[in-house]
């Protein structure tokens, strides 16, 4: 799934302040090129290999299959060095920076996930590392914090607005537009002006990529008849959905954060309440007042906790190629201290939506399901400990 122009239908596109098209554009006139090249895939596929820990397992759930009387499969990305999807885009800009002639990279990060990700990628690559953080969220999620200092990156507060992940990304443009030069900005998810949403979906592809793969070797076929993923910014969403779009076969389900209620007031649905608009350079669906300002989200998880979404899965469910559906807090909880007894798997929060959604929805008893599993849930053990 390619956008035309760096659209997606009417989404997507780079609205972005004219000090910044510099930087965009050299992306937009190099990425192609750089990414398709023999030499750059070798590097990426290798370091995905031995590095990443790559192909992560498809592992046929029978006890999940036995309760909801299908066919479930969870793809393992918690098994990628770091714990999560995150690192396969890291790598794949890093070596994008590399060669650019880049000598330093920037991030954004809430949680804290894609700046270990991406400080992991950098000190892999020689490259000095800064990465900008809320103030109110350095405080959150200190661990981390402490992990990407150990990797040798810097992390510098932001302390504008709600001092959370909207105003770090601002103050990570700002930096941007200052260092147009020698600066690479690594955008985490599938957001963010054009050329960043296509670069993301392609360096996380690789997860379709290996499903299809995966399938055909367990199963005789290559196509799923249901893809589950949760959906923040919407990166491992696409990079599990990517090889089976318009395959007029599988249905591809993206799972939203539904925080207290759709209706609550404290949620990060973004399809179901957002309307269409522009957020970080990309027109999409947001959350917003009727005068246009971004409504704060509230997730239980961090990784979900974005008032947009990534235009291509704007795209797909406003052309019906793809469902939006959503979860609760509560809902994400269950299904994640679930599968932690009934497997012996501890799922990341995010993840643990896509897991919600079984209870959803009656799936056949000959259907094939996988859910992609974004993240382990060592760093939620905080959270599910409130609810043993
Ligand atoms: C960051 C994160 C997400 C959400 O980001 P997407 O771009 O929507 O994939 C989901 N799961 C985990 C484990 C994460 O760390």
């Amino acid at each position: 799934m390619q956008p035309t122009n760096g659209f997606y239908g009417e989404f997507g596109g780079a609205f972005i302040p004219e000090m910044l098209y510099p930087n965009v554009n050299e992306l937009e006139n190099e990425y192609q090129e750089i990414i398709n090249s023999e030499d750059f895939q070798d590097e990426f596929r290798n370091l995905l290999r031995d590095y990443v820990g790559r192909p992560t397992p498809l592992y046929f759930s029978k006890n999940l299959s036995e309760i909801y009387q299908t066919n479930i499969f969870l793809k393992r990305e918690d098994l990628n060095h770091t714990g999560a999807h995150k690192i396969n885009n890291t790598i794949g800009q890093i070596l994008l920076a590399k060669r650019l002639g880049k000598q330093r990279i920037i991030a954004e990060t809430g949680a804290g996930q894609h700046g270990v990700a991406t400080a992991t990628a950098c000190a892999l690559a020689g490259m000095k590392c800064s990465v900008f953080m809320g103030e109110v969220d350095i405080q959150r999620q200190a661990p981390n914090v402490k992990r990407m200092e150990l990797l040798g990156a810097e992390v510098i507060p932001a302390t504008s607005g709600s001092k959370t992940l909207k105003d770090a990304t601002n103050e990570a443009i700002r930096e941007w537009i200052n260092n147009p030069v020698d600066t690479h900005y690594i955008i985490g998810s599938v957001v963010g002006p054009h050329p960043y949403p296509d670069m993301v979906a392609q360096f996380q592809s690789v997860i379709s990529e290996e499903i299809k793969v995966q399938l055909k070797e367990l199963i005789g076929n290559e196509n799923p008849d249901h893809v589950i993923a949760c959906v923040g910014g919407g990166s491992n969403a696409i990079g599990a959905f990517y090889h089976f779009i318009d395959n007029g076969q599988t249905n591809l389900i993206a799972v939203e954060a539904g925080g207290l209620g759709v209706d609550s007031g404290k949620t990060a649905a973004t399809i179901a309440l957002g309307k269409k608009g522009i957020i970080h350079g990309s027109k999409t669906f947001l959350m917003q007042t009727n005068d246009g300002q971004i409504v704060e989200p509230h997730s239980i998880s961090a990784g979900l906790d974005y008032p947009g979404i990534g235009p291509v899965h704007a795209y797909l469910a406003d052309s019906g190629k793809g469902k939006v559906v959503s979860v609760t807090d509560e809902e994400a909880i269950k299904a994640g201290i679930f599968l932690s007894r009934k497997e012996g798997i501890i799922p990341a929060l995010e993840s643990a939506h896509a897991l919600a959604y079984l209870e959803k929805e009656k799936f056949g008893k000959d259907d094939i399901v996988v859910v992609n599993l974004s993240g382990r849930g060592d760093k939620d053990l905080a959270t599910y400990q409130k609810y043993i």
